[in-house]
């Protein structure tokens, strides 16, 4: 089908198949590998000042990739003023404007496309197409964005006896907090923030405290591509950021990735104090995604999906497989090629294009994930080889008796796996969907009816039939979750933008 909103494609991104493309982008990633990159909060574009923070690879500790200085309490503070003074001005703003400079923000990204492959690469770990698609991702939101509001934020005339003249319009609601993962360091973070300015709001947009430079250079960007100062203040750094932020009485709605725990923290900062209005939370959280695979399915085509779903991006994606769920007579060819297949894999530095598996994003998440895969050692069904430097996590899968035995996300390349039998479908489905979670879901069946079935009954934001399960593309398979994964509406999607808007209607009779 055409696109709903027709004439608008999405980028077309970067072959890497293509010798001279490959050769270009490798030399811009060594490039931005020799850079020191000095980034600091931007208060109304100004710098802050404070002392810097080290930013290193994860593929490599020893290698810097340059600072920042974070926002201290009083940035935050004096921040929160000027958006709250530039509000109202950027809501009144044209939305023509705004879409425009998020449009002239898409094409800068393009021009800069490189160095900020090279920023992905060396400051978040992604692998070199991890890191092109990541880039493109980011284009696509903006231009999404402002092609959706266009349309959406014109003022709807509405029926009404004679004389009387009806009108529904969308306006900004006034200063909203964007709080981004590291895991999308570029697509997710511009894809909150953009959403609430093209929706007439000013934005405190505070990155992951792990993936500082990428933001800050789209952040410079997006003030060159005509956003004001003002309305978009840049405030890196931990939690004590996040809880300043969501706990100021200013801020009228908050955009949020990240854990399920921190999303629940955060809703309840919001409702904390009395005399503050109730405001949105917009919520993309974690999920426990299982992948159900039955015994008409392509077994080559499964191993090739489990594979991408589970290790690919080291698991770090929230949309990212966690469960395999086997029916039990095609479970030993399965599981058996998906050891050679995880014996194929190539794990090292993501500079290096060979590599398909990238470190995972920090000490804390490797010691975890390690902490566990060593605790489940007695499960294991295979596992492979890892370098010694840097942060990796071997890809592993492990084999559990219940679905119920996952009780919580690992946010790594581990897998687990259970089989079922044969009748059991529908127990099986609506054992997942009792966990809570409600984000992504695989099926791998070439029965119509198995599909029929599980599209009726799963209980998830998006389900994948015969393919991978992530990297979902915006405009065609809007993304987020329900139920303990998250809120929605869907970013990349018709309706997410409404969530960052007041609804005003005006009734006048004459
Ligand atoms: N949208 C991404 C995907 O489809 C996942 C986003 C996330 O990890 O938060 O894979």
């Amino acid at each position: 089908p055409a696109d709903i909103f027709p004439g608008r494609a999405n980028s077309k991104g970067l072959d890497l198949n293509d010798a001279a493309t490959l050769n270009a982008t490798l030399a811009a990633v060594e490039e931005v590998g020799r850079q020191t990159y000095q980034a600091t909060a931007l208060v109304s574009g100004q710098p802050v000042t404070g002392t810097p923070k080290s930013v290193t690879r994860p593929a490599n500790r020893s290698e810097s990739v340059g600072s920042v200085v974070e926002a201290s309490a009083d940035d935050v503070k004096r921040a929160i003023v000027a958006a709250s003074n530039a509000a109202t001005g950027w809501a009144d703003t044209p939305v023509e404007i705004r879409a425009a400079a998020l449009e002239k923000l898409a094409d800068a990204l393009e021009d800069n496309r490189l160095e900020l492959i090279g920023l992905c690469v060396h400051e978040a770990g992604k692998t070199l197409a991890d890191a092109v698609a990541e880039i493109r991702e980011a284009v696509d939101f903006c231009r999404y964005y402002a092609i959706n509001a266009r349309q959406q934020f014109q003022p709807v005339a509405l029926p009404g006896p004679t004389g009387e003249y009806n009108e529904l319009r969308l306006s900004g609601r006034g200063v909203f907090a964007c709080i981004s993962p590291w895991n999308f360091p570029l697509a997710i973070f511009l894809g909150q923030v953009t959403a609430a300015l093209v929706a007439g709001n000013a934005v405190l947009a505070k990155p992951a405290p792990q993936t500082p430079l990428i933001a800050w250079r789209a952040v410079q960007l997006a003030h060159a591509a005509g956003i004001p100062a003002d309305v978009l203040h840049f405030l890196p750094g931990g939690p004590e950021v996040g809880a300043a932020i969501t706990a100021a009485s200013e801020v009228k709605g908050v955009a949020f990735t990240g854990s399920t725990g921190t999303a629940r923290a955060i809703a309840r900062t919001l409702l904390e104090d009395d005399s503050r209005p109730i405001v949105p939370l917009i919520a993309e959280t974690g999920g426990l995604n299982a992948m159900i695979v039955d015994s008409t399915a392509l077994p080559e085509q499964v191993v090739n999906d489990v594979v991408t779903s589970a290790f690919r991006s080291a698991g770090q994606r929230c949309s990212a497989l966690r469960l395999l769920i086997v029916q039990e007579d095609v479970a030993d060819t399965i599981l058996h090629m998906l050891k050679g297949a995880m014996d194929a894999l190539t794990l090292g530095d993501t500079a290096d294009v060979r590599t398909d598996v990238g470190p995972v994003i920090d000490e804390a998440s490797r010691d975890k994930l390690m902490t566990y895969r060593e605790s489940m050692k007695a499960q294991w069904l295979h596992t492979v080889e890892a370098p010694q430097t840097g942060l990796f996590v071997p890809p592993t899968a492990i084999r559990l008796s219940g679905i119920e035995d996952l009780t919580q996300e690992w946010f790594g390349p581990i897998l687990h796996v259970v089989t079922w039998k044969a009748g059991e479908l529908e127990d099986v489905v609506a054992r997942i969907n009792a966990r809570g979670y409600g984000l992504t879901m695989g099926l791998h069946s070439r029965v119509a009816e198995t599909a029929d079935r599980v599209k009726a009954l799963a209980k998830v934001g998006n389900l994948y039939v015969n393919r991978s399960m992530i990297g979902a593309v915006v405009g065609s398979q809007p993304f987020g979750g329900e139920g303990l994964s998250g809120t929605g509406p869907k970013a990349g999607g018709p309706h997410y933008l409404l969530r960052f808007a007041n609804e005003r209607t005006v009734s006048v009779d004459t």
